[in-house]
C-alpha cells in the first residue's frame, strides 16, 4: 500500500475494497452518527458504491471524505476485523 496522504489525489484500485466513512440516512429517529462501510467498484455500473454500514445500518450512498471521523462505536468495533480481511485480500 502506498501512503501518499492527499485524500483527493489518491487513485483507488478497482480490484480492491476499502473501508470509508458514510453518512447516516436522513430519516427521523436515525442516530446522528458517521458509520463505516465497505466501498467497492461495480464494473457494470462503472462506479464506486458503498454497502451497508459495518454495524448493519443502511446509510446514504457515497463515501465521505477520508478525514471524516467515524462516530458509530459499533462500526469502529468491527473495523479491525474487516481491515484484517481486506489487508489479506489478493490485489
Ligand atoms: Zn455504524
Amino acid at each position: 500500500m502506498t501512503d501518499e496522504g492527499a485524500a483527493e489525489a489518491v487513485t483507488l484500485d478497482t480490484s480492491r475494497r476499502y473501508l470509508v466513512p458514510v453518512a447516516r440516512l436522513e430519516l427521523p429517529g436515525e442516530p446522528d452518527l458517521v458509520h463505516l462501510a465497505l466501498y467497492q467498484w461495480l464494473p457494470r455500473a462503472e462506479e464506486w458504491v458503498t454497502g451497508l454500514a459495518l454495524c448493519g445500518r443502511s446509510t446514504e450512498q457515497g463515501a465521505l471524505p477520508d478525514s471524516t471521523a467515524v462516530t458509530c462505536l459499533r462500526c469502529e468495533a468491527y473495523r479491525p476485523k474487516y481491515q484484517a480481511v481486506l489487508d489479506r485480500a489478493p490485489a
